[in-house]
């Protein structure tokens, strides 16, 4: 009677945690405008749990959704000790998705280049982007989606804030450096949690991530075990930072070309909305009253054509 009872509760949260998943993915390309009618995505796959997670909800995504598109998977063989490379193509030929594997030695590359003892990590990436986009090209991909999430875009952010003297962080989408591909981030407001708790559930083939024998970037595992802490002790700190990324407000930074300072004048003409020129608190401006918000439009409401009822009602 206890698992009957255990088993429902289970399949209650992760019929949950699916919904969340394809709402969020949804609603970050409905956002950004990630993809449109006629699109083809290259998927790009590493065999850890973001990139899983990213194609089975895209799958999802494209089937529920009204704009045609394309997905492609591409794993990138960078010849890594002990990859197993079966895994990726078994897995895909298994679930029916089109896929190219690209096998490209950069391992050995890496190796040779950079001393023993140092991480190899911005070489590899730098290598790496190269041939993905090369392929992107040659597969006719109009967009590359890589499996970035919410945290890896915080934990971004402190690392060019801390470290690069920078604000900010890693884009839900962009025109690449080669200045030919749109690349994107469809996982870009999925918490990680729930990717791990997805991933497990789903049993994907996972390929362990520390075959290169690189260490994970010092400073990137101590941000994020900075915002895991935040997250323990200060319940709703890292969101109300993820909120504040897309809500920015140039006239009150000091980057002087994003807001002309120069040429600020007095308008004479009193705004009940304007700057009330003395710093506020922000602790009591967020116990202010929030302003009235639009319900979240998913990306599939929002591509999906009005019903006729809906018609009708708009009319
Ligand atoms: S962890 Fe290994 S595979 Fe990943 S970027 Fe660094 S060197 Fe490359």
């Amino acid at each position: 009677m206890e698992s009957a009872v255990n088993a429902e509760r289970l399949a209650r949260e992760r019929n949950k945690l699916h919904k969340r998943l394809l709402r969020q993915t949804g609603q970050a390309i409905a956002d950004f405008g990630m993809i449109g009618e006629g699109d083809r995505v290259m998927v790009c796959l590493s065999g850890g749990k973001d990139s899983y997670s990213m194609l089975d909800l895209l799958l999802t995504l494209r089937e529920r959704s009204p704009v045609k598109f394309e997905i492609i998977a591409v794993n990138l063989d960078q010849k890594q000790p002990g990859f197993p490379e079966h895994v990726l193509p078994d897995y895909l030929r298994s679930i029916g998705v089109p896929f190219h594997i690209e096998n490209q030695d950069t391992y050995s590359i890496v190796t040779r280049v950079i001393p023993a003892g140092k991480t190899m990590c911005s070489l590899c990436s730098r290598l790496r982007r190269g041939i993905l986009y090369r392929v992107a090209s040659e597969l006719g991909a109009t967009r590359i989606a890589l499996g970035h999430h919410r945290d890896d875009i915080l934990a971004t952010f402190f690392l060019n804030l801390f470290y690069g003297g920078k604000l900010k962080s890693m884009p839900p989408k962009l025109v690449s450096d080669d200045g030919r591909h749109v690349v994107i981030r469809p996982l870009a407001y999925v918490h990680e949690e729930d990717l791990v708790a997805y991933s497990q559930w789903r049993e994907f083939p996972i390929i362990p991530c520390n075959l290169c024998g690189s260490q994970e970037h010092l400073k990137r595992r101590e941000v994020a075990e900075m915002l895991r802490q935040w997250d323990k002790r200060h319940p709703g700190r890292t969101e109300h930072i993820f909120s504040a990324l897309g809500s920015v407000a140039p006239s009150h930074l000091l980057d002087r070309a994003l807001f002309d300072f120069q040429s600020l004048k007095p308008s004479g003409t009193p705004d009940p909305e304007g700057d009330i020129g003395f710093d506020v608190d922000p602790v009591f401006e967020s116990h202010a009253a929030p302003a009235p918000q639009a319900a979240p439009v998913t990306f599939l409401e929002r591509t999906r054509p009005a019903a006729p009822a809906d018609a009708e009602q708009a009319g």
